[in-house]
């Protein structure tokens, strides 16, 4: 068994992702996992980054994909026995200009961005040791307002996703009510908006919420759990537009990443890119993106 430090980061052969890896090898103490769904690319990506003299190792992982998961959790515990940092940062997002409907849209979307998470989640939170630090990447449009359907159910939605009661498998119920109101044409009068991009960044910014009360009562030490939004980041999502680089996109994420031991917060926080805590529910934000 090694016995190192070990970070990891999902979607990380290109955007955001590679820039947090790449901060990650200068100042996380430990090894750092780029991973991507793609083995050719990430190999590749490897590849490059090695040519710049940085440290990195790889191992496929399809966040879609529950063997890829379990293939990828065996050789953690195999090789290091732990985790110390998991930065969930793989996710899709359909172009304005897509052709598909909607309700396959939803169910893409929300399969890979909320379920995704949640399996890969699920799968590796057991190997987090004491101290470990998970960040999930959500974003502006993963504030509880954007849930603006029509009313009154908008506001139950709303109310329901921000309940401090809400649990893991309420939370993916009300994903899949989502999904199916998007097959059959009624998202709107269910109360959901009309993105299900953003829907599934609500649903990653819940899901932090009920994974850190899980964590104050976790036996091991000092877990904390916490998503941000990273900007408007100029990568292949954004179809290259946006105000920040991908480095700049990568600096509240990697700060979440290597919180220092025992910090009071932020913890399960909806965290903005300039690093300030924002109130998911109410606001106000600190900007547009
Ligand atoms: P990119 O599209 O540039 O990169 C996304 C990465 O996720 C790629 O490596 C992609 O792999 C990977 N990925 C997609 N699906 C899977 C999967 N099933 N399993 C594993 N990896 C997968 O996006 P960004 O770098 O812009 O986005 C990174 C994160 O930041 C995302 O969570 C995004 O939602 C969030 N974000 C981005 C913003 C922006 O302005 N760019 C704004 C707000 C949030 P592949 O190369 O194979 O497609």
């Amino acid at each position: 068994m090694e016995e190192t430090r070990v970070a990891v980061v999902t979607g990380s052969n290109k955007g955001i992702g590679l820039a947090i890896v790449k901060d990650l090898c200068s100042q996380f103490e430990g090894c750092v996992y780029l991973t991507a769904r793609d083995e050719e690319k990430g190999l590749e990506t490897v590849a490059a980054l090695e040519e710049e003299g940085l440290s990195v190792r790889f191992h496929q992982l399809d966040i879609d994909d529950e063997e890829s998961i379990a293939a990828f959790k065996t050789h953690l515990e195999e090789t290091y026995g732990g985790l110390d940092v998991l930065v969930n940062n793989a996710a899709i997002a359909y172009k304005g200009s897509a052709t598909e409907p909607f309700g396959e849209q939803a169910e893409n979307t929300i399969r890979v961005n909320f379920f995704g998470t949640l399996a890969v989640c699920r799968s590796l939170f057991p190997l987090l040791r004491p101290h470990a630090r998970v960040v999930t990447l959500s974003s502006f449009v993963g504030f509880l307002p954007r849930v603006n359907g029509d009313e009154p159910q908008a506001f139950s939605l709303r109310e329901k996703l921000s309940s401090e009661e809400l649990t893991e498998d309420e939370l993916s119920d009300l994903m899949n009510q989502f999904v199916e109101t998007a097959k059959d044409g009624t998202w709107t009068e269910a109360g959901w908006q009309s993105s299900a991009y953003s829907v599934s960044k609500v649903g990653v910014t819940a899901l932090t919420r009920v994974q850190q009360r899980a964590f104050d009562e976790d036996p091991r030490e000092d877990l904390i759990v916490n998503c941000c939004n990273p900007g408007a980041v100029v990568t292949d999502m954004s179809s290259q537009r946006g105000v920040f680089t991908a480095e700049q996109g990568a600096e509240c994420p990697v700060y979440l990443a290597l919180l220092p031991p025992d910090v009071e917060e932020p913890k399960g926080a909806f965290v903005w890119h300039d690093k300030q805590v924002v109130d998911w529910v109410k606001g106000p934000l600190p900007g547009p993106y």
